[in-house]
């Protein structure tokens, strides 16, 4: 830590004191740099929070898995080397939780607060942003922005370019998908072979719509309201048992070549990256438990081996249409003093948000003292999810967690938890070598795993 900060060094403006906002000014502090962070709780509210503490976690306490064979738990190794005070503070405020790193939330907040406001040089303000100030920022406001600085944001960067509800469908891998039930096919065939299609006979629909209606669900939130475009599965489902088969699992246009006739429903699953090796069930949009989903989902034709790498959601977030302004280094494409982090930019979930928290802060630190802004490498957890929100070919962009299908394949052929380790092994090397070559190494190689 460098505890000296000088008047001559730039002040670096923060806006947002959640897991990104906390992360970003640490490293900013870290390194010497003044930081502006601004925090408009406890004087206004979002909808989800409760507390004045910064990183408050507003619903569940767990960071998820551990283990290096997930992505979040190598996203988290990843994290711990390059210096990251959530994991810090995350692991010195666990609760036992498996093989998976959850937290006392109350104690977690209060020892982020207490370490954020006491660093050197960082001024705490606590009031709404309400336009973005000027000088070197970082958006951090999360996916609950204040109405405000949303529509200054939109105009900013097009009313169609900042999104305020999410509405995930489910995303598999491509390889669990058993390819003896599913054909390609597009409808009416157009662009040929763009979709995947999971053939129904009408008995095994009507046990889909049966078994999604009983389904446990998530409460709906007082705050969350559905837009009829976007339904969640479960209430198309709720308003007839035909109500699918007209809609998203219309079988218009199909014809499954293993019968030569059109099934009675499909279940329609659209590529979800360039590398073809993630597909998202098409209008699955669920508010359905994520145990609930595998055992449901498990029961669609072809998904009976399925990994799910995304649960299905739908819930307010507020976040831009990254692949069209944000660079992989998280500055704003129309201006590079501009930088977003945390699940504003299209990531999703705790430690994504606190990674992207991580780079932007090195970033504005290394534009303060005059470097170039730094990318990790694509095989790393958070270059592949980076990668992800960041490539300008990606059209229907929406949010997503880290995971492997994200990582580019290894360049010799294997399988399951093997090929993970492989992932895993050549992630944290790359990673050693890139954050020696920014200047910024050693990073701290001790692994921990549950
Ligand atoms: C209801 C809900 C439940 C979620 N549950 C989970 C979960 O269980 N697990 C998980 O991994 N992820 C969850 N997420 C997703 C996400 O990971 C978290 O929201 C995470 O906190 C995002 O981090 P962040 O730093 O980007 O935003 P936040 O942690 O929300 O921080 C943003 C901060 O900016 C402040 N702010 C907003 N606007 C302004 C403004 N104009 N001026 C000043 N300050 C402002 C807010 O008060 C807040 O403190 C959930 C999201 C929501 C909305």
């Amino acid at each position: 830590m460098n505890t000296h900060v000088s008047d001559n060094i730039e002040r670096v403006n923060v806006v947002g004191g959640g897991l990104a906002g906390c992360e970003a000014a640490w490293q900013l502090a870290r390194r010497g740099v003044p930081v502006d962070l601004h925090e408009m709780r406890p004087a206004r509210r979002t909808e989800a929070h409760t507390t004045g503490h910064l990183a408050e976690l507003v619903c569940s306490n767990s960071f998820r898995s551990r283990s290096l064979t997930t992505g979040a738990g190598l996203l988290k190794e990843e994290m711990r080397r390059m210096g990251s005070l959530m994991i810090e503070l995350g692991e010195a405020h666990q609760v036992p939780a498996g093989s998976a790193l959850a937290v006392d939330r109350e104690r977690f907040a209060e020892a982020v607060s207490e370490r954020v406001s006491s660093l050197p040089g960082l001024r705490l303000i606590r009031r709404e942003i309400d336009s973005i100030p000027p000088g070197l920022t970082i958006v951090a406001t999360g996916p609950l922005t204040a109405g405000p600085l949303s529509e200054r944001l939109r105009e900013l960067l097009g009313a169609e370019h900042l999104y305020y509800y999410d509405a995930i469908s489910p995303v598999v891998t491509a390889e669990s998908v058993d390819a003896s039930v599913a054909f390609r096919a597009s409808r009416y065939d157009e662009n040929p072979g763009d979709y995947l299609n999971l053939p129904l006979t009408q008995a095994e629909y009507y046990r889909l719509v049966d078994s999604v209606v009983e389904a446990e669900k998530v409460p709906v939130r007082s705050f969350e309201r559905f837009f009829e475009g976007c339904l969640p599965v479960e209430e198309m489902a709720r308003r007839g048992r035909e109500t699918l088969a007209f809609g998203p699992m219309r079988p218009t246009g199909l014809v499954d070549p293993a019968s030569g006739e059109r099934p009675y429903a499909v279940v329609q699953l659209r590529q979800e990256n360039r590398e073809g090796t993630l597909y998202n069930l098409v209008g699955f949009q669920t508010k359905m438990t994520w145990p609930e989903q595998k055992r449901v989902f498990s029961l669609i034709p072809g998904l009976a081996s399925a990994v799910f790498v995304r649960y299905g959601s739908l819930h307010r977030n507020t976040y831009i249409n990254a692949p069209r302004h944000l660079l992989p280094t998280l500055q704003w494409r129309g201006g590079p003093r501009l930088f977003f982090a945390g699940q504003i930019t299209g990531v999703e979930g705790y430690i994504e948000s606190a990674a992207s928290g991580l780079l932007a802060g090195v970033n504005a630190a290394r534009l303060v003292s005059g470097g170039k802004p730094v990318t990790p490498p694509a095989t790393t957890a958070l270059g592949a999810l980076l990668n992800y929100v960041s490539d300008p070919g990606r059209r229907d962009f929406q949010p997503m967690n880290v995971n492997f299908g994200l990582f580019p394949s290894l360049p010799f052929k294997t399988k399951g938890r093997r090929k993970k380790e492989f992932m895993a092994e050549r992630a944290l090397r790359d990673l050693e070598r890139w954050w020696l070559d920014c200047g910024e190494g050693p990073s701290s190689t001790a692994v921990r795993e549950a």
